[in-house]
């Protein structure tokens, strides 16, 4: 591929302005823009840096997307138009590992209830057995990947153990014991802390559902920073309601943005957060470099890391 010229969509903008991604690659050796869809035709001597999906994009020649999870780009087009897809698996695991290690501790130390009565300056001290301290309490994060690593890196941190679920059972520095996704009701049934770290895929599209908050502790909590589809909500929240689970962190929903009727705004051991578990200030320069290394490879002649397509 002859690259001469990298564009960048304004979809970009729902995790960093355009404009300092071009600043951050300045020593491309190409010609670097912010993509006009009324001027710009692209051909497959460019390529696009982009968050969203658009069928134009499949005449460049070369796609790459600032997230790691790519459910919404349609493979078999890219496949059939030969335009590669590459995604930014790897730069999450610090970000989205201190986000969930923030969650179960709001959980233990009860920081989202305080915040919740601060807004009301209600002074409510919690119940006498109500907080607890997370050492020793086992969490299984199922998918140990990049956002896995990170997750298992804190965790452990904190003095959880950690038992994990992966496609294949391989041992995972950190992780006493790793599960297949056939043994998953196994997996949790000891955890305080089911931590979901999967992408979207046909094997995961709802793959934790009633019978798995069946065999959840009803002291356990469920943290979703994967994708909202591999949660069967309707029973996440039928089992918030039957106290079958104490409680959830969702970072990510079927729906986003989470629909204002949707019960899971109002309960009160829910925490919700706007599909933003892995925004950090350094995301702009994490995408770069990979962007930057890719547009090498190309030039090269190289294999492109982070293919999917
Ligand atoms: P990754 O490719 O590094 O890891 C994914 C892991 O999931 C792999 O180890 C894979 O083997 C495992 N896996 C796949 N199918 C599985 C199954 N059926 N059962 C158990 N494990 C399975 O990807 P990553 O960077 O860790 O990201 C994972 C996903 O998290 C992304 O695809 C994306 O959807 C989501 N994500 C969300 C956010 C956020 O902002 N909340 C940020 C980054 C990624």
């Amino acid at each position: 591929m002859d690259l001469q010229r990298l564009v960048v969509d304004e979809s970009v903008s729902t995790l960093f302005p355009p404009g300092v991604l071009l600043d951050e690659l300045n020593d491309t050796p190409i010609e670097t823009t912010v993509f006009d869809e009324s001027v710009d035709r692209l051909s497959p001597d460019q390529g696009v840096v982009t968050f969203d999906y658009h069928e134009a994009f499949l005449d460049s020649g070369w796609v790459h997307c600032v997230l790691a999870g790519v459910d919404q780009f349609p493979f078999e087009r890219f496949q059939d138009e030969s335009t590669p897809l590459t995604n930014s698996t790897g730069i999450h695991g610090d970000a989205i590992g201190e986000t969930v290690a923030g969650y179960v501790l709001a959980f233990a130390r009860r920081l989202h209830q305080h915040i919740g009565n601060q807004q009301r300056r209600d002074w409510s001290q919690p119940d006498w057995d109500e907080a607890w301290t997370v050492d020793g309490e086992t969490a299984c994060v199922v998918g140990l990947g990049s956002l896995g690593r990170g997750i298992v890196d804190r965790l452990t941190g904190l003095g959880l153990d950690v038992v994990g679920v992966r496609r294949t059972p391989t041992p995972e520095p950190g992780v006493e014991e790793v599960y297949t996704p056939d043994d998953l009701l196994e997996a949790v049934s000891e955890a305080r802390f089911v931590v979901l770290a999967v992408p979207l895929t046909d094997r995961t599209r709802g793959m934790v559902d009633g019978e798995t908050f069946a065999a959840m502790d009803d002291d356990a909590y469920v943290i979703n920073v994967g994708r909202g589809g591999v949660v069967d909500q309707a029973a996440l929240v039928t089992a918030l309601e039957d106290d079958l689970i104490a409680g959830a962190a969702l970072d990510v929903f079927e729906t986003e943005p989470l629909p204002d009727a949707s019960p899971l705004w109002g309960m009160d051991d829910v925490i919700v957060s706007p599909h933003c578990g892995a925004f950090t200030r350094d995301y702009c320069n994490h995408v770069a470099a990979l962007v930057d290394e890719n547009v090498s490879r190309i030039r090269d002649g190289d294999d492109l890391v982070n293919r999917v397509v």
